[in-house]
């Protein structure tokens, strides 16, 4: 037996034959060609066909992942209309007698590479959907058939990394699961992942063409894949899976039921997301509202800075979809081990103790007030609440709130419309804990961001593997942290509530309810099981 680790992106079972897709070399020869007419005819075909193709997958992605995830193959399909793109091809082929393969490449390679140097960012993007759709129009021109590279069979997916467009190919009816070796949480297989309940792996590196066709079982609950899984491993295992179906079917009854406890004390349960293409996972597990939306991914996915305007879009989809639940969006914790190139951060000797979160934003002040704008701006539109990560003092969550200030008034000046966000923190360092009670004086709720408040708490890197052995999630530390916090918010009349990993751990609730939390924002799949946790305790006993 072999074992391949990775990151989970679900929690549950697969047990089925591994199935490699990857996508075959395409040889392109510079060989010229006696009839350019009909290579043109051949290009003008394959574009046809290609159309044909994306509008098929605007259909499937509608379906799967929403409007949002499907509109890209609209744009595909424009882009293949283009006469000018289609022009270049033609002209490659008529003057230089070159093959409809080879008038492709050059003539998409080309534009893809002018979107790429451009300044606006919406354009740059453009330049990955034009190697997207080069590829499909090299496909049909080469015979490539890439819906049979997925088998015929059930089985668990593994490839290198998954584009868009061949993610949202996938014969769902085929996918017992998903393995990548590259990927982030929030990649678009990660997005198609969790929208279709499928336990998946990322960032697994031992990966190898030789598990093709083997049996395996991908384990989302340890974050493994166990490649030929002994005959006890599978038992076991084929039993859990067993035992989480019955579960799912169960906990379905819970929907519409409120958070009560026995005896009658109710929470809010709500869910954290990376962004809006999670919406459809808050709704479907009924979670109240959404405690954590992790802003920073805004920014993971995209290739430079992201304008105002692109995210107010994602913001205001996420509010005005699940109006008048609160969306709660905490304002950009980059930094640390969240990082992207276009921000030119330095490597730094201890990146978890610095220059990350509300520290970049108070320093880079242009920058914090792009999405402060964004946030009031999505305001209008439901009911938002902005919360501000890693604060360690007043002084820093009233700059917050002057520089927010700040933006109003601009905005105001420019007659834009906008709500009355509730204002917030993330409690995750021990001088935000040490300070509860001046910093619940100052805004309307406390989020306890349990991960790192850990790692700063007992001062163990939370990315480091090699401490697993001393890291110890249920510290009395932590929990003394926790309890201090909330007895300090509730001192000031403010509701406090848990967003870190902590707030699904289902031997902890009754703690937490005990201490007096408000509020548990935890992963959209662990809200039922959180809920039915809750209703099964009673705090008189
Ligand atoms: C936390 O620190 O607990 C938290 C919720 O934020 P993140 O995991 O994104 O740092
Ligand atoms: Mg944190």
């Amino acid at each position: 037996m072999k074992v391949g680790t990775g990151k989970s992106i679900l929690n549950g079972i697969a047990i089925g034959k591994i199935k490699i897709y990857k996508a075959p070399k395409l040889e392109i020869s510079g060989e010229l060609v006696k009839d350019p007419q009909a290579e043109v005819a051949r290009f003008n075909d394959a574009v046809e066909k290609a159309i044909e193709q994306q509008n098929v997958l605007y259909e499937k992605a509608l379906e799967a992942a929403g409007e949002e995830s499907a509109e890209i193959f609209s744009v595909h399909a424009m882009m293949l209309e283009d006469e000018d793109l289609t022009d270049a091809v033609h002209e490659v082929i008529t003057r230089g007698k070159h093959t409809a393969e080879y008038a492709t490449k050059q003539a998409f390679d080309n534009q893809a590479e002018v979107f790429a140097q451009m300044d606006d960012p919406y354009m740059n993007a453009r330049s990955a959907d034009i190697y997207d759709i080069e590829q499909a129009v090299l496909n049909i021109l080469m015979g490539v058939d890439t819906d049979s590279m997925q088998g015929t069979e059930p089985a668990i997916l593994v490839a290198e990394d998954l584009a868009p467009s061949e993610t949202v190919r996938l014969d769902k009816s085929l996918l017992l699961g998903m393995i990548t070796r590259e990927g982030s949480s929030n990649s678009h297989t990660a997005i198609l992942a969790r929208s279709m309940n499928l336990p998946a792996l990322i960032q697994c590196k031992e990966i190898d063409d030789s598990w093709d066709g083997k049996m395996a079982i991908l384990d989302g609950y340890n974050a493994c894949v166990y490649i030929d899984p002994t005959a006890d491993l599978l038992e076991t295992l084929t039993a859990r899976q067993k035992e989480d179906e019955k579960k799912r079917a169960l906990l379905q009854e819970l929907k519409g039921q409120p958070n009560t406890t026995i005896d009658g004390t109710t929470i809010k349960v709500y869910a954290n997301i990376g962004g809006p293409s999670d919406i459809g996972a808050v709704q479907v597990n009924d979670a109240g509202g959404v405690g954590l939306f992790r802003s920073e991914f805004v920014y993971l996915n995209s290739k430079t800075y992201p304008t105002e305007d692109e995210q107010f879009q994602a913001y205001k989809l996420a509010v005005q979809s699940l109006a008048p639940k609160q969306v709660i969006i905490r304002t950009c914790d980059i930094g640390a081990d969240k990082k992207v190139d276009y921000m030119e951060l330095d490597p730094e000797e201890n990146p978890a103790l610095g220059y990350r979160a509300v520290r970049i934003c108070l320093t880079r002040k242009d920058f914090f007030k792009t999405q402060l704008r964004a946030l009031l701006r999505a305001s209008a539109y439901g009911n938002l609440g902005i919360m501000f990560p890693m604060i360690i003092s007043l002084r820093e969550l009233n700059e917050c709130k002057v520089i927010l200030a700040e933006c109003r008034k601009e905005l105001e000046a420019e007659g834009v419309k906008m709500g009355n966000p509730s204002i917030g923190i993330m409690v995750e360092t021990p001088a935000a804990v040490l300070c509860a009670d001046e910093l619940a004086q100052a805004c309307d709720f406390f989020s306890i961001g349990t991960n790192d408040l850990t790692q700063y708490v007992c001062a163990i890197d939370r990315q480091n593997a090699k401490l697993e052995p001393f890291s110890d999630t249920h510290h009395p530390a932590v929990l003394r942290a926790i309890r201090m916090t909330i007895e300090a918010g509730h001192r000031h009349g403010i509701w406090v509530g848990i967003c870190g990993e902590l707030g699904a751990d289902l031997t902890l609730t009754e703690t937490f309810l005990r201490m007096g939390i408000d509020e548990l924002s935890v992963n959209p799949k662990s809200v039922l099981p959180l809920r039915k946790q809750i209703r099964s305790i009673d705090l008189r006993a």
